[in-house]
C-alpha cells in the first residue's frame, strides 16, 4: 500500500495517539482499524455459529418434529426428502391411509390374528414422504428418516429414484431383517448411513405464540 507523505487525513478522533508523522499516525490508524475489523469480523463469525443449525442437523429435525404428528401410541417416525439444493421437498411421517378415521383400524401390535394389528394398515412415513410429493421428481433426492427403513420402503425409495438415504436409529428387530434393505441399497448403488449428530441438544419450545430454539453444540 501506498502510504501518504504530506498531506493526511483520517478520520480517526483518538487524540491519545501520538505521532512522529503523517506515515506514523497513518500506519496507527490503519493498525486500529484493522484491529477493529478482526475484532467485529470475529465477533460475526463466532456469534451465528453459536446458534447455527448444519443441514444434516436441521434436516433429521424436521424428521422427528413431524414424527410428532403420528398417532401411533407406540412408533412414531418421520422422513424427510431433500433435493442436491438442500431444499425440502416432502415431509411424512408413519399414519393411517388417507380417508380413514385414526380410531377406525387398530393400533396394536399383538393380536389373536395379524389383521387385528396395525401392521397391514400403517402406511410408513417414507412412503408418505415420498407420495406426498406429486410435482417435483425425486430423482437424485436424498431421504433422511427418524428410523432404519423396512424392505418395503427400501424398495419405494429406489423405484423413487433417491439415492441417499440418512437414518438415525435401528429398529430393534433382528440384524437379519436388515438385510434385505441393506441389499437392494448396495445393489441398486443407494447410499445408506447412520446419521451423526454435530448438536449436543436440541430444544424447541412454543407456547403462548412465542417460539425459541435453543442449540448445545
Ligand atoms: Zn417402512
Amino acid at each position: 500500500m501506498e502510504t501518504p507523505q504530506s498531506s493526511f487525513e483520517c478520520d480517526c478522533q483518538e487524540d491519545s495517539i501520538s505521532v512522529a508523522s503523517a506515515s506514523d499516525k497513518f500506519d496507527k490508524c490503519c493498525s486500529l482499524q484493522q484491529n477493529l475489523s478482526s475484532e467485529i469480523c470475529k465477533q460475526a463469525s463466532v456469534i451465528p455459529n453459536k446458534s447455527y443449525l448444519p443441514w444434516h442437523d436441521y434436516f433429521m429435525s424436521l424428521c422427528y418434529l413431524t414424527a410428532a404428528r403420528s398417532k401411533d401410541p407406540n412408533t412414531k417416525v418421520g422422513a424427510c426428502i431433500v433435493d442436491k439444493e438442500n431444499r425440502v421437498v416432502s415431509l411424512g411421517y408413519n399414519g393411517m391411509p388417507r380417508g380413514i378415521k385414526d380410531d377406525d383400524l387398530p393400533w396394536g401390535k399383538v393380536a389373536a390374528h395379524s389383521y387385528e394389528t396395525k401392521y397391514p394398515y400403517v402406511c410408513h412415513a417414507e412412503m408418505n414422504a415420498i407420495l406426498n410429493e406429486r410435482h417435483a421428481a425425486l430423482d437424485d433426492c436424498s431421504i433422511y428418516v427418524s428410523k432404519f427403513p423396512c424392505c418395503e420402503c427400501a424398495k419405494l425409495i429406489i423405484q423413487a429414484g433417491i439415492k441417499k438415504v440418512v437414518f438415525s436409529e435401528l429398529k430393534p428387530e433382528p440384524w437379519e431383517e436388515q438385510v434385505p434393505t441393506r441389499k437392494m441399497f448396495s445393489l441398486a448403488g443407494v447410499t445408506c448411513r447412520k446419521f451423526i449428530p454435530s448438536l449436543h441438544q436440541l430444544n424447541l419450545n412454543v407456547t403462548d405464540g412465542i417460539g425459541s430454539v435453543s442449540i448445545t453444540k
